[in-house]
């Protein structure tokens, strides 16, 4: 509806006139008042497109008149952009409307300009956040809004700054369309979702718009026969039905088109729907539609038995249709009908529209009662925001308990979700998952229609891991609040233990690497400035290790031997003596598409377990870390780490010097008196003490490095300690023989300091040991 200058009173008529068929004199009398504010109020002001500003708020109330509101909301519609536009103050909508009105176009009100000059984002989300608290209040509010998003859409063109048009058009697709989703309402939804994608995938809109439109008359000949053949059917049968051909959305055949690749492959560009009057009916139909046309198996779905999380009925049934085609046929009543395409209006207006227009709507949704629970939950704007878009506008899905109670959670959704879901102590001690009888891990991921029965256990807590198989954030809020609670103490070493095997995973030992001067970096990045802040981040799930990383290396470039962009890396997994497990690591690795260069189990003397070593190639970073991630949730295994072959060597070499530099001392010393005398002799003493001291703690290193599963059998620390006091001893022997002087005290202050070094990290190890 294009508008010229003053014409703004003949698009009122016309929409006047379609109110005037469901509302009274009365109110038409109050709308005409509200109309004549809104004019006073706009006058003078123009749209993007030329137009008078006021044709905005009449299209508003256009679209809304579509959905049967009653007066308030026509009002308020008609009102919704006074305030913020023209400086009226909405306490003078209140003296002239009521209280009711004014509440509805104050939730539509974005905040002042002038308080948030400074944070323009701070002030979109906390307008946002104002519009939901008033829509949980009165769902009319959201009902305005979107009707006035879908005409901001349709003029979104007029807007210059093609930034600013694709702000607008994400924030429609990941807000307004998922709400209008939501309540069901799904002509507005669909039409908001062409609406950006048009704007934001431009090139991709029109490619699809002119491939469909290529095959148009083909495809209208079909719709027009199977239509006719099934109308014909049905009269035969004594069904009264109406049905209808119905284009499919371009943005749904383009999400379907990312899943399947080519156009060729959708199946359901036809659509057909059949509309009839009883439940019986709509199996009655799909019973002769089943008999007309093969069915696809497999794509029938039954929403009138169990509906959408969103409330949608009907009947889904792919057949193959005519001359090779494949139809999708919709089957459902009238009252469904109603309420798929006006959704929560079709509920609270329609039913009322003989009657007086004015049902407060007072049963709030569960998708308002959620929205209360969030802000209830999260102070913090940002997250707000995150967890709105996490917890309701998500795609969802429905799973069940053992006795059939239907839980609905986001698409990706875990056990862990599902536990929390039915009680925090559930999720708190959820040990096992039994997923349509089958026992899983708890981080097993569900699907629609599973079954699931959570087995919980007194003696398991929330861990850390649980983070990354979650999606709803209530079970993210109360895994971080339990892990907060934990023993400081607990939390330091969880927090070590993570950045540890991250640190291993790209080959470095993060003791070495973390110096100040990158805990600086990190530091400034992250605001942890001490090693026990990140740890303790890192434990209460605030900070992932992986970040850490990140943000002091380039990690894509680090100790990877490339072959034609693949990366070789060795894995070494420590587990228990079962075969299975074997095998279901090929299998992971070869499900995550992972090439495997060699594989070999042994069973070392010095591990009362089986070893096994693997060479696969890895793209990137990210892969390597998705192949540990994997590897380590595979029963059976204890350990996984990388190993370094070049490392390995250099450790050979590293022994080889030290047992040389023991066996030849002694003739070194002989030599040295014979030619520069004892002073010269001592000075090698000396030195060959602190070189000891040295190597002993070098040596552990290494082992740690290279071998450390070592460290962890009973041999490790005597086989420690027997080699220093060997060391000694060997000294001792040389002191002796060659008849050595020097200071004693200065022996026995490097024994000690030796041995009590040894001894502290021996400590230190131990009870780490207790802890775990
Ligand atoms: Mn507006």
């Amino acid at each position: 509806m294009q508008v010229q200058n003053g014409d703004t009173d003949k698009l009122a008529e016309l929409i006047f006139e379609k109110i005037s068929e469901y509302a009274s004199s009365g109110q038409i009398a109050k709308l005409t008042d509200a109309y004549n504010f809104a004019k006073t109020a706009h006058s003078g002001q123009l749209r993007k497109s030329g137009e008078p500003y006021l044709v905005h708020p009449l299209r508003t109330i256009d679209i809304l008149t579509n959905l049967r509101v009653d007066k308030d909301t026509l009002i308020a519609g008609l009102l919704h952009d006074v305030p913020e536009d023209t400086g009226t103050p909405i306490s003078e909508i209140e003296k002239r409307f009521g209280e009711k009105v004014a509440y509805l176009v104050d939730g539509i009100t974005k905040l002042s300009k002038v308080h948030y000059r400074e944070r323009m984002e701070q002030r979109q989300i906390e307008s946002l956040k104002k519009l939901f608290i008033h829509s949980a209040q009165d769902l009319r509010v959201i009902l305005i809004k979107l009707a006035d998003r879908l005409d901001n859409m349709r003029t979104l063109r007029f807007i210059a700054k093609e930034e600013k048009r694709h702000r607008i058009a994400k924030e429609t697709l990941e807000i307004y369309a998922p709400i209008a989703n939501i309540l069901g309402l799904g002509q507005i939804r669909a039409e908001l979702e062409d609406l950006c994608f048009e704007h934001l995938y431009p090139a991709e809109y029109s490619n699809l718009k002119k491939e469909i439109e290529e095959n148009v008359e083909e495809r209208n000949f079909i719709l027009d026969e199977m239509i006719r053949i099934t109308q014909k059917e049905l009269k035969k049968n004594k069904i009264d039905a109406e049905i209808i051909g119905r284009p499919k959305s371009l943005y749904s055949i383009y999400k379907k088109l990312q899943e399947k690749q080519s156009i060729y492959n959708i199946d359901d560009i036809i659509a057909i729907r059949a509309i009839v009057p009883t439940r019986k009916d709509c199996y009655d139909v799909l019973g002769i539609i089943h008999r007309l046309f093969k069915p696809k198996i497999s794509r029938f779905k039954d929403y009138i038995a169990v509906p959408k999380p969103n409330g949608y009925q009907s009947l889904h049934t792919t057949v193959f249709g005519l001359n090779g085609s494949i139809v999708e046929f919709q089957i459902r009543t009238e009252h469904m009908h109603l309420e798929a395409e006006y959704g929560i209006a079709a509920h609270y207006f329609y039913k009322y529209a003989n009657n007086e227009l004015t049902p407060i709507i007072k049963k709030r949704s569960t998708w308002v009662q959620r929205i209360l629970d969030i802000q209830r939950d999260q102070k913090n704007s940002q997250n707000f925001i995150e967890d709105l878009k996490l917890d309701i506008f998500e795609d969802r899905i429905f799973v069940f308990s053992p006795k059939g109670e239907v839980i609905d959670l986001p698409r990706g959704a875990g056990a862990i979700d599902f536990a929390y879901a039915i009680h925090t102590d559930v999720g708190n001690h959820a040990a096992k998952a039994e997923i349509n009888g089958v026992v899983c891990p708890i981080t097993a991921t569900l699907g629609n229609g599973d079954v699931v029965n959570i087995v919980a256990d007194k003696e398991v807590h929330p861990e850390l891991e649980w983070i990354n198989s979650v999606r709803t954030s209530l079970a993210l809020h109360k895994i971080k609040d339990f892990l907060k609670q934990e023993p400081k103490e607990k939390k330091l070493s969880v927090g070590k233990k993570t950045l540890e095997k991250e640190f291993d995973h790209i080959g470095k030992i993060y003791l070495d690497e973390l110096s100040p001067k990158r805990i600086e970096i990190i530091a400034k990045k992250y605001k942890y400035k001490t090693l026990d802040q990140i740890f303790t981040a890192i434990a209460e799930g605030n900070l992932d290790a992986q970040n850490i990383l990140e943000t002091i290396y380039d990690v894509d470039k680090l100790e990877f031997q490339t072959t034609k962009h693949l990366y070789r890396i060795g894995i070494k997994i420590i587990g228990d003596n079962d075969k299975n497990q074997f095998r279901e690591i090929m299998r992971t690795l070869n499900s995550l598409n992972i090439p495997i260069e060699k594989f070999a189990i042994s069973r070392p003397w010095y591990l009362n377990r089986y070893k096994c070593k693997i060479l696969v190639l890895v793209k990137d970073y990210s892969q390597l870390a998705q192949v540990f991630e994997c590897l380590e949730h595979i029963e059976g295994v204890q350990e996984i780490s990388r190993f370094f072959l070049r490392r390995k060597i250099g450790f050979i070499i590293t022994s080889f010097f030290t047992t040389a530099l023991w066996v030849f001392q002694p003739f070194l010393i002989d030599y040295v008196i014979g030619k520069y005398g004892i002073v010269a002799s001592n000075t090698i003493i000396y030195a060959g003490m602190l070189l000891l001291l040295g190597l002993v703690f070098y040596f552990k290193r290494m082992t740690l490095k290279s071998f450390p599963e070592l460290v962890k059998t009973t041999y490790y620390w005597p086989f420690l300690y027997g080699l220093t006091t060997l060391a000694f001893l060997a000294v001792f022997g040389e002191i002796y023989s060659f008849k050595l002087e020097f200071r004693w005290v200065f022996v026995l202050i490097l024994i000690v300091a030796i041995y009590s070094l040894l001894t502290a990290s021996y400590v230190s190890y131990k009870k780490e040991q207790t802890q775990e």
